[in-house]
């Protein structure tokens, strides 16, 4: 199997395959870039079908967690990790254990975190064995709530750019996926006195939904084709394909799901139809903006950094609109700009 001629390979600096014997872990560590820092971008653990799968998430997720670090400023480069099998079955002590280990010999060109399908208190476990992991319990917290701070500046950000009005008021806003961001972001959207319209396969997240924020409930599948002027995934990536895309009355898509784009033709394809998208990578660096201030935890700087998603956004449509580029497009060369400068 070939590495190098793999689609989602994008000149990674380093990719290691790791194993051990007594605990049956199977990793993969990406390190994309490390220009602006030590690799950074949590460790997913997934029941990939197949060795290649795991091989294209990781070299996918890694490189977004460049782009992501460079546009929100930090002192980080990209880096992830995933862990082949079954979080809710094969997942022990010793395999995190086995994993911090791994962590550790990189010696600090990758730094770990949690993500699909490993916790904060897994975290801790692989901490035992490495200096090189956070967002640990105890320092800067949930990252989920300023993840979704900064989807919400940010889907305002996209209302003023369109319509030259960046109130929330009375405007419908689809979110999908009601967890740990997409329950934040429904607060301050109510707040600011939205309408949602909200999907997730998670009856009690649901019933909170209605019950705190007046939501109308809708199937997940169905979610494509309300018409509401934003809509929000906060669920799963991918959700805008071939299928979907014709389907979208939105004429903004913004949420905090990571990889929402199918294929970077579907960037593209936005553009054309007239519906402004927030890159991900860029609405939704929240998380890991609060994460970085850990060593030295300052809750209002880190929220102004948050704030900064909004000028940052603002700045990769107006350039998309002078132009004609696709948002994704643009956001991408201020990446790579800003990595050519590091
Ligand atoms: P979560 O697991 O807490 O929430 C996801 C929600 O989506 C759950 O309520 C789940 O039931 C629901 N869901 C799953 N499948 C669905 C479907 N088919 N239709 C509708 N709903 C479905 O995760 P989270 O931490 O809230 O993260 C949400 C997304 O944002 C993920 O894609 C994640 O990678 C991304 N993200 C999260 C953070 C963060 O700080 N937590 C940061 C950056 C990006």
């Amino acid at each position: 199997m070939s590495l190098f001629e793999q689609t989602a390979f994008d000149n990674h600096e380093q990719v290691v395959f790791c194993h051990d014997r007594a605990s049956g872990l199977k990793a993969i560590i990406a390190i994309h870039d490390t220009r602006l820092g030590p690799a950074t971008g949590g460790c997913r653990m997934w029941n990939y079908a197949s060795e290649q799968e795991a091989i294209f998430d990781v070299l996918r997720l890694s490189k977004g967690m460049t782009y992501k670090n460079a546009m929100a400023g930090l002192p980080m480069g990209g880096g992830k990790a995933v862990i082949i099998g079954d979080s809710k079955t094969q997942k022990t002590p010793e395999l995190m254990r086995a994993f911090g280990r791994h962590v550790q010999r990189l010696g600090g060109q990758y730094v770990s975190a949690e993500d699909v399908g490993i916790s904060p208190a897994d975290m801790a476990i692989a901490a035992q064995h490495t200096d090189y992991i956070a967002g640990l319990e105890g320092k800067s917290g949930d990252p989920s709530p300023f993840t979704a701070y900064g989807t919400f500046l940010g889907i305002q950000a996209a209302l003023k750019h369109q319509t030259g009005n960046e109130s929330l008021n009375g405007k419908r806003v689809a979110v999908q996926g009601i967890g740990h961001v997409g329950y934040h972001l429904c607060r301050h959207l109510h707040q600011a006195g939205a309408q949602l319209v909200v999907a997730d396969i998670n009856q009690e997240a649901l019933k909170l939904a209605v019950q705190e924020f007046g939501a109308k409930v809708i199937e997940s599948h169905n979610i494509y084709d309300e018409a509401v002027d934003v809509y929000a995934p906060c669920a799963l990536g991918a959700t805008v394909n071939d299928d979907t895309i014709g389907r979208l009355k939105a004429g903004i898509i913004a949420g905090a799901a990571n990889n929402q784009l199918a294929t970077d033709a579907h960037d593209e394809i936005l553009k054309n139809k007239g519906i402004l998208y927030a890159p991900d990578y860029v609405i939704n660096a929240g998380g890991i903006i609060n994460v970085s201030y850990e060593h030295a935890y300052d809750a209002d700087a880190s929220k102004k950094q948050v704030e900064g998603i909004y000028d940052t956004l603002s700045q990769v449509f107006a350039q998309a609109a002078q132009n004609d580029l696709p948002t994704g497009i643009v956001a991408a060369q201020l990446a790579e700009q800003k990595l050519t400068a590091a």
